[in-house]
This record gives structure tokens, sequence and C-alpha cells, in this order.
């Protein structure tokens, strides 16, 4: 009795660390895979002694972003699937991504069709999924409200961009052992909103906001189905954090999200701190991991 619930909690606990997505849980239509052993210790080797532009020692660089393109078994994703095989979107990401970070081992970068609407990485093989419905799930949140389909489809890739800095964020948790303390889900989105804001110029802040417009609208269409047990924030909270990063980042530049009522004055009074905190905690986290 004891051996079996022992076990359930291993189980629990291995799934708990190894998968990290993008959605709640109740959005999923499958259930995750049974855990496997962990592989070997990725823990980083100090070895280097070469300083980065931030002044932090960087660490040896033992691996790169990989892109998979795995094979599509559902053919309406097909024409997506050539879209981003063609237009090089993964391995563009994965380049800029390269050039960047120092990796102390491989992480994978897949697209494919899940049967589940998710995004999400598994530390038992270091990959990032990203699922085509939940690139079609975005196209039809966006088209839901009466947006024309080229809005809708323009929004949806610039939506799924965040998604997939936030499992970057995850990823790069695992593979630097970062301490996090908090939440690993908001640390995630303010990851992607950092890098996005901070890295991407006016073209991030756009893939922050289409991300903003999705959980807004999600939050109003599940309203009612709300899971408090859920590691990630309720829609609402990721919302008006989005556009809380955003506010924060430069309020003349972006005063008109309080102006127009989205951002509560109260709320986007912290707005300018909780960015810089954000920037100093995910700066330092990953200072010694950048290469220049
Ligand atoms: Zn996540």
């Amino acid at each position: 009795m004891k051996t079996g619930f022992f076990n359930l909690i291993l189980s629990l606990l291995a799934l708990g660390v190894s998968i990290g997505c993008f959605w709640s849980s109740d959005r999923s239509g499958t259930v995750a895979a049974e855990p496997e052993e962990t592989s070997a210790d990725s823990s980083p080797q100090p070895e280097s002694a070469s300083e980065n532009r931030y002044g932090s020692v960087k660490k040896p660089d033992k691996g790169d972003f990989i892109v998979e393109h795995l094979d599509v078994k559902t053919p309406r994703y097909l024409e997506i699937d050539k879209k981003v095989r063609s237009e090089k979107l993964l391995s563009k990401a994965a380049d800029q991504l390269n050039r960047a970070l120092i990796l102390p081992n491989d992480i994978y970068l897949r697209t494919k069709d899940c049967s589940e609407n998710n995004a999400f990485y598994d530390s038992r093989d270091r990959s990032i999924t990203m699922c085509y419905e939940l690139m079609e799930d975005f196209f039809e949140t966006f088209k839901s409200t009466g947006q024309a389909e080229q809005a809708a489809y323009a929004k949806m890739f610039d939506a799924v961009k965040f998604v997939f800095l936030h499992e970057i964020a995850h990823a790069l948790m695992d593979a630097y052992k970062l301490p996090v303390a908090g939440g690993e889900e908001d640390a995630a989105d303010r990851c992607a909103a950092f890098i996005n804001i901070t890295e991407l110029g006016d073209e991030g802040v756009r893939n922050v906001m289409a991300a903003a417009e999705a959980f807004s609208i999600e939050s109003k269409r599940n309203g009612s189905k709300r899971n408090l047990a859920d590691e990630h924030l309720l829609q609402e909270q990721r919302f008006y954090n989005s556009l809380c990063m955003i506010y924060g980042s430069d309020q003349n530049k972006y005063a008109n999200i309080v102006s127009d009522g989205f951002l509560p004055k109260e709320r986007a009074a912290r707005c300018p701190v909780e960015f810089q905190r954000t920037v100093d905690a995910w700066g330092s986290l990953l200072g010694p991991w950048k290469k220049e």
C-alpha cells in the first residue's frame, strides 16, 4: 500500500518537473507518457574563465538548439507545416538563439501535430514541441472576435512566437538549473515577455500583445471553466501581466494601454518597477550563459 502511494507520488513528481506547457492542463486532449529514467546529469561544469560584456564569467558551450521537423499525420496541417519549413521559422529562431546563448546540452525544437492543443518542453529528451493544434486554436481564437482571416493569421504567428519563448524559458530553467522563486509558469511568461520586449523591439512587443489578446479572448470563452489548481495563472492574470510588462517597459510609448482602460491605473503604477525587476532577474540569471 505504502509502496504504491510512494510510486504514485514519484510519478506525479516526475511529470511535474518534466513537462512545462503553455495552456492549462484542462485544455489538453491527451495524457503525458509514462515518465522515463532521467538521463545523465547535465549540470554545467566550471572550466572557462572568460567574461562576456555583462561581466559574467562565461560557462563552457556544450550544446545547440537543433531543429527537428517531424512528419505531419493530419492532412489539414500539411499546409502550415509547409509554410513553417519553407520560411525556416524554427531554423531562424534556432540560429538566433545559438548565436546568443551558451548551452550545457542540446535542446531540440520540434513542430508536429500532437492530438492536443498545446506547446510543451519535455526535460526527458530536452525537447520543445510546438503543436499545430495550438496554432490552429490561436487562428480560430482571433477569428472568433470577427477579425479578418489575414489579420488572424498574422496574429497567430505573433502569439506563437511568445509561446515559443515561454517554452524556451522552461528549457533554459532546466538546462541551466536556474533557481526559480515563485511559480515556474509565471516565470516562463515573464522570461518570454523579457526576451520579446528587450531583444526583439517592436516585433517582440507585438508578440506579447498578441498573446495578451489571446489570453483575454480565452478568458471570456472559458470563464466558467477556471481551474484554480492549475499551475498556470488564470488567463485574466496572464493578460494583465503581459500588458503590465509592455507598459512598464515604456510608460510614454504605451500610455494608451492605461488611457484606453485596458490596464487599471492602480496596477499600472507598479508596472515600471515590475518590469525592471523582471529585467534584473532574467538579466542576471542568463548573464553567465550569454555568448557576448
Ligand atoms: Zn509553461
